[in-house]
């Protein structure tokens, strides 16, 4: 096979980033590996070959021969391109599917458990897969014609899709980004290089961030800049022109033009801001963000507890799953008010504080300063007296503390919420000589997850439960929370003596 050769080939999976699957057989025997592009399971398609490696190939769909069964007509015009929804084009049901499909695969090839679906609880969906996300960050930049564009990134590449209404996103943001779009073609007009141009870097405004406070109503916008600020006098433009968007989204909402959904209702902008990011990088946003008007975060309400965001600290983007993700985490983390618990990668403290009630108490480490500001505000803002937060890497803070007051320091349950890449070996370590009775595990890659598992399962852990839940609609993105048991400890003795069918009978009930 080489490039540019044109292919027939049935999809049978789809991959990471939304790619379709399939294998083509090798006349020595044995199939080689395509992904194809912008084909969906179930399609048998024609495609060009792109690009070859030695044990697989990249393809680009060309024509679709027989659509396959699970092809849906995308709810957005843009899905195809876009870089969001990888997957709108797969009927929901079997995007369900396909992510329970690929956290047992991981959990079997990369975690050497064997049959893991005797653990899976079924993936939690949503009913409603759409207008879910309380975040977006929209790129700005300038077209061929030199007006400005604001939108989504194109799958795998810079260039933007200069789009109005995202199918996933709250609506209140097509009418911040019409206004925004509209008055930094006027500043375009006034003021040389206002638009960031990446492959120069040069030019100020490179993106723009929101977040919404779906119980709240509260707004956040946050610019991210190029430069230390706004030339004088746009910061009471930038205002203006907000209050006139949120004007025009209360009226059509008062008009019954704005479809009912999660956090649809009376928003306002209560937080805005410049996010300072001065380098050459993808990442979106810088250390700095000085506030323009309003509060330096937003409030949103989660699982009974306030919680204040700023523009830096992670905070999940599907409010509505995330209630249901953090609920279980707790009822695996089996507290009855006695343990002593870890947050580990707490963020802004979401998890810690729905911890806390059933805790005795719980320790929280983030390596974000902002996010562990926000966190000790939001303990104390909602009266809740036994955590404690701290800030560094949690592979550095966890030995430290551990190695200086063991007996203060060491946990009964263990709750970790890593970014993708996964935990670090120099926090796995610490924590299996903690020997924690449970870890509970929250992932966001089913690889990076399965990989630490197999880790702990050599240091005497057991998976015992795990569930899926989709945070992230019509990505290839999956969430899974998993249980796992500490076995070879006498003082779980009596414990270890039930079989693994008892615990999964039990965390079956709900
Ligand atoms: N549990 C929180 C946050 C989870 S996201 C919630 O559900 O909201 C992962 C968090 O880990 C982010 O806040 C990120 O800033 C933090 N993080 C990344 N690397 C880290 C490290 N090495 N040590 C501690 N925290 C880290």
């Amino acid at each position: 096979m080489k490039k540019n050769d044109e292919i027939e080939i049935l999809i049978e999976d789809m991959g990471e980033d939304g790619l379709g699957i399939g294998h083509l057989p090798l006349s020595e025997g044995g199939t080689f590996t395509v992904f194809v592009k912008d084909a969906v399971l179930g399609d048998r398609v024609r495609a060009v070959v792109t690009k070859v490696k030695k044990h697989y190939a990249y393809a680009k769909m060309l024509a679709l021969l027989a659509p396959g069964a699970y092809r849906v007509e995308p709810v957005c015009p843009v899905a195809a391109r876009c870089g969001g929804c990888s997957m709108m084009q797969l009927d929901y049901t079997e995007q369900l599917r396909l992510k329970e499909r690929r956290v047992s695969s991981c959990l079997s090839r990369i975690g050497k458990i064997e049959t893991p679906e005797k653990y899976a609880l079924p993936i939690v969906g949503m009913e409603h897969p759409y207008r879910f996300r309380n975040k977006m960050q929209f790129p700005v930049g300038v077209g061929k014609n030199g007006e400005v564009q604001m939108g989504f990134y194109a799958g795998r590449t810079h260039s933007i899709i200069d789009q109005k209404t995202c199918a996933i996103g709250h609506p209140v943001n097509t009418y911040v980004t019409d206004a925004l779009r509209e008055l930094f073609s006027a500043w375009r007009c006034r003021y040389e290089d206002i638009i960031y141009d990446e492959t120069l870097h040069k030019g100020l405004i490179r993106h723009v961030l929101t977040r919404v406070g779906f119980e709240t109503g509260e707004l956040m916008v946050c610019l991210v800049i190029n430069g230390r600020k706004l030339p004088d006098g746009c910061d009471e433009e930038l205002t203006k022109a907000l209050d006139k968007a949120l004007d025009d989204y209360h009226r059509d909402l008062s008009e019954g033009r704005i479809e009912e959904g999660p956090g649809v209702g009376e928003i306002r902008l209560t937080s805005l801001s410049c996010n300072i990011n001065r380098e050459k990088t993808n990442r979106i946003l810088g250390d700095t963000t000085v506030t323009v008007s309003g509060n330096d975060r937003i409030a949103e309400v989660l699982g009974g507890n306030r919680f204040f965001i700023s523009p830096q600290s992670f905070f999940q983007v599907n409010p509505v799953q995330t209630e249901k993700l953090y609920a279980k985490a707790v009822a695996f983390a089996g507290l009855t008010k006695e343990e002593t618990v870890w947050d580990m990668y707490c963020g802004i403290g979401t998890i810690t504080l729905a911890l806390s009630r059933s805790a005795k108490c719980v320790y929280g480490v983030e390596i974000v300063p902002q996010a562990i500001e926000d966190a000790r505000e939001n303990a104390a803002a909602n009266g809740v007296t036994n955590v404690e937060f701290f800030t560094g890497k949690a592979e550095e803070v966890i030995p430290e503390l551990y190695a200086k007051d063991p007996e203060k320091y060491r946990a009964d349950v263990v709750v970790v919420d890593p970014p993708r890449k996964g935990c670090d070996p120099a926090l796995l370590d610490p924590l299996l000589s903690m020997s924690p009775e449970r870890i509970v595990y929250v992932s966001c890659d089913p690889a990076t997850l399965a990989r630490d598992i197999a880790y702990l399962s050599d240091g005497g852990y057991e998976l015992k439960a795990y569930q899926p839940f989709d945070q992230f609609c019509h990505s290839s993105h999956v969430e899974c929370v998993s249980l796992l048991q500490r076995m070879s400890n006498t003082r779980s003795k009596e414990k270890d003596m039930r079989s693994r069918q008892d615990y999964i009978e039990v965390y079956f009930v709900e």
